[in-house]
């Protein structure tokens, strides 16, 4: 007796810096989610495909929910809760050194208003004793029926082949929706402008907000040598933001260039030229109709 296909989306969501990306990453296997110890760097829908011969799994890296400061933050809780719906299974990631916060109480909440079957992850379990861990169990078991309750550690993989077996056994039949070798379903210049957002954050630690946004303005082939030229700007919102990514005679500018055109072309695989300029917009977050500009259109999702 063979077994049928099984296919589904699972949304993984949980409070900014709970191991959500590196979870992905762990699980795909490739860098596509944007990693950071800087909360709140992950804006975009990103998903990763996981396919073996049994079943495929998609997955959704929803912005982090926290309480909305401006029109940006209503947007992303906004996406995150509609994904709640749409998604055949929820992740929902907590970090077991930090322990309950009143993030996860937030998100329980609208846990509370929706169908989908939710596994409760604990992650970052190689920094709490057994004793703790239990004791975190029980407090979040008794806030809500989840479906699984699986203690991880994103970073170190353990417990990882576990939950993706447990995902399987919850899925419905259905159909590959991806080709067996795609990572991501998000064009190229998405990957792209995340690793240069990525070293802007990185490079200017807490200098520079993660309101940053990277705009990729184009992609060109030289059509004799093969080489890529990227086009590229850093949006920020004050001129003081700008002076900082420059940084003195345009040293950081070129260090944020080049640190991000080497992780490119990793990506890639092939040579590639990155121009990157700096442009400030006032208040950018908080005007709808740059939401859609930078990539933000709601009709997306
Ligand atoms: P996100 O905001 O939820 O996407 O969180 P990230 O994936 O960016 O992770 C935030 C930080 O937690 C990073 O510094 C990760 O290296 C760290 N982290 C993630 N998972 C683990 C884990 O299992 N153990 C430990 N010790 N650190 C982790
Ligand atoms: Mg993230």
């Amino acid at each position: 007796m063979t077994e049928q296909f099984k296919s589904g989306f699972v949304a993984i969501v949980g409070r900014p810096n709970v191991g959500k990306s590196t979870l992905l990453n762990q699980i795909i296997g490739q860098k596509i989610a944007i990693m950071s110890d800087k909360a709140q760097t992950t804006r975009n829908k990103v998903q990763g495909v996981y396919t073996t011969d049994e079943a495929q799994v998609v997955f959704i890296d929803t912005p982090g929910i926290h309480k909305p400061k401006h029109k940006l933050g209503d947007f992303m809780v906004k996406i995150a809760l509609n994904t709640f719906r749409e998604v055949d299974l929820i992740y929902f990631v907590i970090d077991a050194a930090t322990g309950l916060g009143r993030g996860d109480e937030f998100i329980i909440e609208k846990l509370k208003n929706i169908d989908t079957p939710v596994f409760l992850l604990v992650n970052k379990i190689d920094q709490v004793s057994p004793e703790e861990l239990f004791s975190l169990i029980e407090k979040y078991r008794n806030l809500y029926p989840f479906t699984e309750i699986i203690p991880i550690s994103a970073l170190q993989g353990n417990n990882v082949p576990t939950l993706l077996d447990q995902t399987t056994v919850h899925l419905e039949e259905g159909p590959m929706y991806y080709p067996k070798d795609q990572i991501t379903d998000h064009p190229e210049r998405f990957i792209i402008s995340e690793l240069i957002r990525e070293q802007v954050l990185l490079l200017t630690r807490e200098e520079v907000p993660h309101s940053v946004a990277v705009v990729i303005e184009g992609i060109e082939k030289n059509p004799k040598t093969e080489k890529l030229t990227i086009m590229a700007t850093i949006i920020v919102e004050r001129s003081t933001q700008k002076g900082i990514i420059i940084g003195k005679q345009g040293q950081m500018l070129k260090q944020i260039g080049m640190r991000a055109r080497k992780e490119i072309e990793l990506l890639l695989g092939s040579k590639v030229f990155l121009e990157v300029w700096v442009k400030v917009q006032k208040n950018w977050r908080d005007k709808e109709h740059y939401l859609h500009d930078y990539g933000f259109d709601q009709d997306e999702y």
